[in-house]
């Protein structure tokens, strides 16, 4: 047996969790798990689809790793593969198909694992609408000539427009052709932690000779890396020795790389030194495209009315879009009902009642916030502590808390450098305050709504 075998802390973890949770978000969501293998440190599970991955995480990663930390005694991280359940067509296929079936299955599941690719983001479950084509087209050429069309390439869109999709579908089509192609994919925060790791560890060699040895290093999310002076450093350095010997390099960003901040200029001219696209959001033809596709994967139905209703009701980004329909679908398989059109609307409606709007810029909170207590923007991002910005200044870390996803560390960064404490601190003061002064809550309402009501206009 596997010396790093965490399978039974796993099962208790199940059944303490399944105790503490609602039955429906059991059904739903948390008895999708199981588990897969464990090494050191680490345990993997599977999910059947990417939207239960999504909701697992959001939902209950949290307090898997609690429950493992309490249950073992150390911190034991966990991650998800993609396994789609099984179609039970086998009744079909002799004995020896079977097993040829299992180990292809398996064959499927098991080698992308350290690639850490999911399985589903492929071109074919890719919607090409005018808003992606020009960046699908990049992709798939640089799929097709990898390190010769377009080097770097950098793809920036707000969340949720399918940049992951893309740069994943990049590394399983390469991967699907060319076996021995030394490919890597990572998160700019996998890249940034592993970095000071391996320094902590003395094991910077490794980190070079892994990041420098590959023939295509697929970035993910590099705003992440503003502020991260060494990372960046050796970000730099790695794209130099790819850059040289042609190797390919694709990276995305949540927005263009001339709004980020602390990013050296130097890196900041080397990611658009090749291609440079832009993902928009979809038009309501292409979110129905989207839904329809999705349905297929899952092989799930909805009618007509009901799908462009969500397509409608829903045009911010695909992974919302993604969210209202599993919603539906959950619902109808859940109570084995067909779903109405009311219904559809009634459960939406309860989804994005205060949604968090992805395309707010703390620019513009920061403008509206600053306008309002006749301050000017730059009092608000400076680092001067006089008795009139102090108070502002925390309403507007306040709110930008609230309505979008910036991290802590984030929000300081736009608010004169702060660290995140300073802005945890901000946002507990507020809190208290609030408490004590109900016309600051309802300023903050006002501001909220002047925030979300004009976004856009600038
Ligand atoms: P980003 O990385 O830009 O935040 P993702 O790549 O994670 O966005 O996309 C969010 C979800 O939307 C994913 O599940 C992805 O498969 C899906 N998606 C985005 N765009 C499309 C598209 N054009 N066709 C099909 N699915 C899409
Ligand atoms: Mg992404």
């Amino acid at each position: 047996m596997d010396k790093w075998d965490y399978s039974d802390f796993w099962k208790e973890t199940k059944l303490q969790i399944e105790k503490e949770i609602s039955a429906l978000d059991n059904s739903l969501w948390f008895s999708n798990i199981s588990y897969v293998s464990s090494k050191e440190k680490l345990i993997t599970l599977s999910v059947n689809s990417d939207f239960v991955k999504e909701q697992v995480v959001l939902k209950f990663n949290a307090l898997i790793l609690d429950k493992l930390l309490q249950l073992s005694g150390s911190k034991i991280e966990v991650e998800y593969i993609i396994a789609p359940a099984d179609n039970s067509s086998r009744t079909e296929l002799d004995s020896s198909e079977i097993i040829e079936e299992d180990l292809n299955k398996q064959k499927i599941r098991e080698p992308r694992r350290d690639l850490q690719l999911s399985y589903s983001y492929t071109f074919e479950n890719f919607v090409i609408g005018d808003n992606n084509s020009f960046a699908v087209n990049a992709c798939v050429a640089i799929s097709k000539n990898p390190g010769k069309t377009y080097n770097p390439c950098l793809l920036y869109g707000g969340v949720g427009l399918g940049k992951t999709h893309l740069i994943q579908a990049i590394g399983n089509s390469l991967n699907k052709t060319n076996k021995d192609l030394k490919i890597i994919y990572a998160t700019a925060e996998n890249f940034t932690n592993e970095f000071i790791q391996k320094i902590k560890n003395n094991k910077m060699q490794d980190f070079k000779k892994k990041y420098r040895n590959v023939d295509v290093l697929l970035l993910d999310d590099i705003h992440f890396l503003q502020n991260k002076v060494s990372t960046q450093e050796e970000l730099f350095h790695t794209f130099n020795a790819l850059y040289d010997y042609n190797k390919q390099m694709v990276f995305t960003c949540d927005r263009p790389v001339s709004e980020l901040h602390n990013l050296t200029d130097r890196l900041r001219s080397r990611f658009t030194r090749g291609l440079t696209v832009n993902l928009q959001p979809p038009e309501y033809e292409t979110r129905v495209a989207i839904l329809h596709k999705k349905l297929e994967v899952t092989n799930k139905k909805l009618d007509d009315d009901i799908l462009e209703f969500v397509c409608h009701r829903i045009s911010t980004n695909v992974r919302d879009l993604e969210a209202g329909l599993m919603k539906l679908i959950a619902y109808s398989d859940l109570f084995n009902k067909k779903l109405t059109l009311s219904k559809a609307k009634e459960l939406l409606e309860d989804l994005f009642l205060d949604p968090i709007q992805d395309d707010i810029s703390i620019d513009k909170i920061q403008k509206v916030v600053s306008d309002f207590y006749n301050l000017s923007q730059n009092d608000l991002r400076s680092k001067k502590r006089t008795k009139a910005i102090v108070l502002p200044r925390q309403v507007a870390m306040y709110i930008t808390r609230e309505i979008t996803e910036y991290s802590t560390s984030e929000i300081g960064l736009e608010f004169g450098g702060r660290d995140h404490t300073t802005v945890m601190h901000a946002i507990q003061r507020v809190k208290s305050k609030i408490v004590t002064e109900p016309s600051l809550e309802a300023i903050i309402k006002k501001l909220i709504k002047d925030i979300k009501s004009n976004n856009g206009a600038k």
